[in-house]
């Protein structure tokens, strides 16, 4: 069921158009990934929803909420460059911001403790923030953003600036939580959302040109590629792979011949069947499977 619905939502500045109009739904407990180039328009929708910015048009309803009441409630939010004090300990700054949400004191510094630990910042609570790495900062900056217990978290750019270790803590941590919220982040980097989204939302110019699971977007965009090498010369069998009636295109690429089919399963098998009929020196053969970074080139360009 749909916790937030967004209706007719645009925005602009100063009469240019940075997000078209647009109707979503967001459902419980999924992890959502807006993703697009620089200047798509993903900050302007995450900050558009966590009420930093007047939509220029449109309505942002939670499924539970009283009319007129205050959206922030609800929302989590935490910006692709957070500002700490750095001389605070990570759990004076949670129940700083704890206190800052209008939580009491007693409660606050429950929900710190607790935040911390699921974060996986326990040893390092006493700690000043100017001494945690990247990925520390990050983890809690999440931290804050969700102790209110917000229905939606929303992370802009949120493992973008990690090392290869702060990154998969991140990850891991936002897997962890899209069991208890629904969490909306944006990248520019499609394997992090091919790597911990449900869904996709992919934006081009402030137009969400496609939207729905990574395995309906996947069938949608399938391209099936075929990857061969010999142990001599590619352009001994070229000829005779582009005339296989299943192949669409066929091209070198450092050395091997990159195949390109609707379906796969029969140039399989004509292929393999070519190969071992004519005796080819097969020396690799990989079946490969559309990428992001191919289905938002062709989302776009469709
Ligand atoms: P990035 O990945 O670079 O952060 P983005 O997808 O988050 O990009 P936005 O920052 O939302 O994109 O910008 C969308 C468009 O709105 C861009 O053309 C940008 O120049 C413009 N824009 C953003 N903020 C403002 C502002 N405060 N005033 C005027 N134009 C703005």
């Amino acid at each position: 069921m749909a916790i937030l619905t967004l209706k007719n939502l645009s925005k602009n500045y100063d009469g240019k158009t940075a997000v078209k109009p647009v109707d979503l739904a967001f459902d419980a407990q999924k992890c959502i990934a807006l993703i697009g180039p620089n200047g798509a328009g993903k900050t302007t929708i995450l900050r558009t929803l966590s009420g930093l910015l007047k939509p220029s048009t449109g309505s942002i309803t939670f499924h539970d909420m009283e009319p007129k009441e205050d959206i922030r409630k609800y929302i989590g939010y935490l910006p692709q460059y957070p500002s700490f004090h750095s001389w605070m300990t990570g759990k004076e700054f949670l129940v700083y911001v704890a206190q800052l949400a209008y939580i009491g004191k007693n409660e606050a510094i429950k929900r710190a403790e607790s935040l911390l630990s699921q974060v996986g910042l326990d040893d390092a609570k006493n700690q000043r923030i100017g001494k945690y790495s990247g990925g520390m900062k990050q983890r809690l900056g999440i931290a804050q953003a969700i102790i209110h217990k917000p229905k939606l978290l929303m992370l802009d750019e949120p493992v973008s600036s990690l090392d290869p270790i702060g990154r998969r803590e991140v990850l891991n941590l936002m897997d962890e939580l899209k069991k208890d919220m629904t969490i909306l982040f944006s990248t520019h980097i499609l394997s992090d959302a091919d790597e911990v989204s449900d869904e996709l939302l992919l934006l081009h110019n402030g137009n969400i040109v496609e939207e729905g699971s990574l395995e309906f977007l996947r069938s949608k965009y399938q391209i099936s590629k075929i990857e061969v090498s010999f142990s001599d010369d590619v352009d001994n069998y070229t000829k005779a792979i582009k005339a296989l009636p299943t192949v669409q295109e066929c091209t070198i690429e450092k050395g091997s011949i990159h195949i390109i089919t609707d379906d796969i399963n029969s140039a399989r098998s004509e292929i393999l069947s070519e190969a071992s009929k004519e005796n080819w020196p097969l020396s690799m053969f990989t079946i490969s499977r559309t990428t992001l970074e191919e289905m938002f080139m062709k989302a776009v360009n469709s």
